[in-house]
């Protein structure tokens, strides 16, 4: 029934000068995920819209699906664009169109007219007047509601003419790539792919970054971050995600250091080294999914003892969370089920049963010269064996 699908973004539409950078993205992202989909698609901008065209058959659902992940987008339009041949063939179609779209007609609906082109011989108001009298003669069991309607009948008069009564939404946001890109710390668990989510929201790309400390952590556990970062890059785009051998420094930190700090000083290694890859990566900045008071390690204290390394500003989207929210967004992103899986994390292998939750910024300190030996060239090891993997949803 639809061969074209008018595209709705609304926050980008309010840049000024830059709004064309903003559109470019846009369509280079939508290019992006529809060359997965069954079809042929021309995208097309033209003031102020933005139009998926379709060459012949194609499959609707899977490209309203491959839509539905890009940020930018607040809604997908099923659209029929209609020429000109005046009002009366006009008419006709959106009857049609309400006779294919809609079996029951047991619904309200309003009309709502938009004369971009002004040169047509009807106002916007009569265009909506007009319509919902030939509506109703053709359907009498339909009502007229123009304050809640169930049903939206949109007629935009431009050069052609758009005719679409279904919004399905976007999930909003900025268009990935318009706002630099930052280092994701990615582990198996449910708050670092929502917090990759959120700010890839913001139109920032994302690289990530996992530590795992074989063979205490196994094979397992990696491909599930792997997995992790797929349904990341269904929104991000694709990823690349730096594997880190951390085993080597997590074993030297317990050799030396009390138990109770391993965690902190574990966090403030894992940080330095996931600053090195993201400058190697021009990112601007880390983010993790650190959220006040979840565990020992992100108490106020301790969130500073970790960021106290940080020379980047490290991004926390879920810093004011509960874990409830978390959970319902890593549900809606698809992430949960995978988060779940048991896997084992290397910050919980030797972990203390009494973590400190205050650390004191002189005593970490003190601990970290008892690594001054070797702790270089444990990093330098571990920076030269990462494995980079390329993600793509
Ligand atoms: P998550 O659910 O994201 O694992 P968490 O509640 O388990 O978080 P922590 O294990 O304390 O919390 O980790 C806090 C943050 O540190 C994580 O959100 C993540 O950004 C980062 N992080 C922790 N472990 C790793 C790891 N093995 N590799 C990469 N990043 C990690
Ligand atoms: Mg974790």
């Amino acid at each position: 029934m639809y061969q074209a699908f008018l595209i709705k973004y609304a926050e980008i539409a309010i840049k000024g000068k830059n709004r064309y950078l903003f559109e470019d993205a846009l369509i280079f992202r939508m290019k992006d995920a529809l060359k997965k989909v069954d079809g042929i698609f021309h995208i097309r901008k033209e003031k102020g819209r933005i139009y998926v065209e379709t060459e012949g058959e194609f499959d609707f659902d899977e490209t309203v699906e491959a839509l539905r992940h890009i940020f930018g987008i607040v809604g997908i339009c099923p659209v029929i664009i209609l020429e000109d041949r005046g009002f009366d063939a006009l008419a006709e179609e959106v009857i049609r169109h309400i006779a294919a779209v809609y079996p029951q007609k047991n619904f309200t609906f309003k009309v709502e007219a938009r004369r971009a082109r002004k040169n047509y011989p009807l106002e916007s108001m009569e265009i909506n007047a007009q319509l919902g009298e030939r509506i109703l003669a053709a359907y009498p069991q339909l009502k007229v509601d123009v304050h809640n309607p169930d049903v939206r009948i949109h007629v935009e008069i431009r050069s052609q003419i758009n005719l679409y009564s279904e919004i399905i939404l976007g999930p909003g946001g900025m268009p990935v790539g318009t706002n630099g890109k930052a280092m994701l710390l990615l582990s198996g668990g449910i708050d670092s792919p929502v917090a990759g989510y959120m700010i890839a929201k913001r139109g920032v790309e994302i690289d990530a970054v996992y530590f795992h400390a074989p063979p205490y952590t196994s094979e397992r556990a990696k491909q599930k971050v792997i997995d992790l970062a797929k349904i990341i890059a269904r929104f991000s785009g694709s990823m690349r995600l730096h594997i880190v051998n951390f085993t080597d420094i997590q074993l030297y930190i317990y050799d030396q250091c009390p138990l109770e700090e391993l965690t902190i000083l574990m966090r403030r290694y894992m940080m330095r080294l996931a600053e090195h890859f993201a400058r190697e990566n021009k990112c601007l900045g880390l983010v993790t999914g650190e959220s006040i008071g979840q565990v020992a390690s992100q108490t106020m204290q301790s969130l500073a003892a970790t960021n106290e390394v940080c020379t980047m500003p490290v991004y926390r989207p879920l810093i004011g969370f509960d874990k409830q929210e978390i959970v319902a967004l890593s549900e809606k992103i698809g992430a949960y089920e995978t988060s779940i899986l048991p896997y084992e994390d290397c910050c919980t292998i030797f972990v203390a049963k009494h973590p400190v939750t205050k650390p004191n910024l002189n005593v970490i300190r003190k601990d970290e010269k008892k690594l001054e030996e070797k702790i270089d060239a444990l990093m330098q090891a571990a920076i030269e064996t990462t494995e980079t993997v390329h993600i793509s949803e």
